[in-house]
């Protein structure tokens, strides 16, 4: 052991282990549950935990998955869209909203994102829509809804399906309803960075719907029903029945972890925004069709997250926008060199993923989701993390700006 004095207190951007040690002898009761019942796929625990998740999102039907892209696959393969179909997503997201368009022989078309709450541009959406348009993956971005109510009717208009990306927002609220419940589908992952994160892999896919409901049921199940009679040509996408277990566990507290999340921003925009060099994104420019300079003071260095008055944020990330050129890449050397965690959520829009080069997207109309792929960073935002860490992160924030 070295007598030297301890380093300040690392701040990790995620620490999965402090909320698992308060409810660890739950978890370890309801594991010996499963252990000793000899039931590990599907049954009761994935019954009742499809239900809870159901409910809390104010649909009619889940369906447990093994995991947040097998939900939105499993969506897509119950919608049927395959060859020479096109399904318009927005660029700046994670992978696999795009991916799983691309897996099932489709055509990923994507759109711009407003620069306010980083969600699809719906203006954009609706220039993108071709006679061969199928359906429309809206991300819910970082713990906020898209412009459900637009998206809704633009989709309404030329009769596409609508799949919500809920990965990141499960619970988040939209005017008066649960992100997931809007559209055909909604899809959820309890990936462990998520709001409810599991022990592994895991998702669930949420609908209406009672015939798309069974169709991604007996699709979730090598197309199978009753046993060894396949209707259709589905695949292995359960989730585990001990994995349901274990989150059902969590889930009573999914309210307070969320809550603590919106507290934590709270406190970095009430202190972060104090400095002059530093904006809170403005709400007025909404719409997700604004240019990006358009309306933040242009001596702003960083511009600050914010949610529109009629979302619900449940912040699964705190993402800043770092401005000038190379400056979010020197803020992120500078938070290193302190101890302090970030991500880039997310350096390379879907446009510009080597992947998709032959699709020739129109990359040069994509010029938010460019922008934000250069300005972005998340800072660490996680329920348990403490004022006097995220005091810490301030502090470095706020030299960076001065
Ligand atoms: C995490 C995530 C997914 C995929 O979820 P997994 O459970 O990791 O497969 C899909 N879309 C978005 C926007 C995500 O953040």
């Amino acid at each position: 052991m070295s007598n030297l004095p301890a380093n300040p207190p690392q701040v990790p951007l995620l620490d999965l282990k402090p909320q698992n040690r308060e409810i660890e002898d739950e978890l370890i009761d309801v594991f010996v549950r499963v252990l000793k019942s000899g039931i590990f796929i599907l049954g009761r625990e994935v019954e009742n935990f499809e239900q809870q998740i159901a409910e809390l999102s104010g649909t009619k039907h889940g369906v447990g998955v093994s995991s947040g892209t097998d939900a939105l696959l499993l969506s897509l393969m119950a919608l049927e869209i395959g060859p020479g179909d096109e399904v318009i997503c927005p660029s700046f997201t994670f992978f696999a909203t795009a991916g799983c368009i691309a897996r099932l022989g489709a055509r990923p078309v994507f759109t711009d994102s407003c620069p306010v709450c980083f969600n699809m541009d719906v203006a954009d959406f609706e220039r993108k829509i071709t006679s061969r348009t199928k359906a429309v993956i809206p991300v819910h971005l970082f713990g906020q809804a898209a412009e459900m109510d637009s998206i809704m009717e633009v989709s309404r208009k030329h009769n596409l399906a609508v799949i919500e990306d809920a990965a990141q927002s499960m619970g988040a609220g939209y005017r008066d309803r649960r992100v997931g419940s809007i559209g055909d589908f909604g899809t959820y992952s309890f990936f462990p960075s998520k709001n409810l994160g599991g022990f592994g892999d895991a998702g669930m896919l949420v609908t209406n719907d009672d015939a798309l409901a069974k169709r991604a049921r007996v699709l979730r199940n090598h197309g199978m029903d009753p046993k060894y009679h396949h209707l259709l040509v589905g695949g292995n996408f359960r989730i585990d029945a001990l994995q349901s277990a274990l989150l059902s566990v969590k889930l009573p507290q999914y309210t307070a972890y969320c809550r603590k999340r919106a507290e934590n921003a709270a406190f970095y925009t009430q202190e972060l925004s104090r400095l002059d060099t530093v904006a809170v994104a403005d709400v007025k420019q909404c719409g997700c069709k604004i240019s990006p300079a358009e309306g933040t003071p242009d001596d702003a260095k960083m511009i600050l997250p914010t949610a529109y008055p009629h979302n619900e944020h449940i912040w699964n990330q705190y993402t800043l926008r770092v401005r000038g050129a190379g400056r979010r890449d020197a803020l992120r050397a500078l938070l290193s060199e302190n101890g302090i965690g970030c991500e880039i959520y997310y350096p390379r829009p879907m446009h510009r993923q080597e992947c998709f080069a032959d699709l020739n997207s129109d990359a040069g109309t994509l010029t938010n989701a460019d922008i934000l792929s250069q300005e972005v960073m998340s800072i660490p935002i996680y329920p348990e993390l403490t004022r006097e860490m995220q005091q810490q992160v301030i502090d470095i924030l706020s030299k960076f700006v001065s």
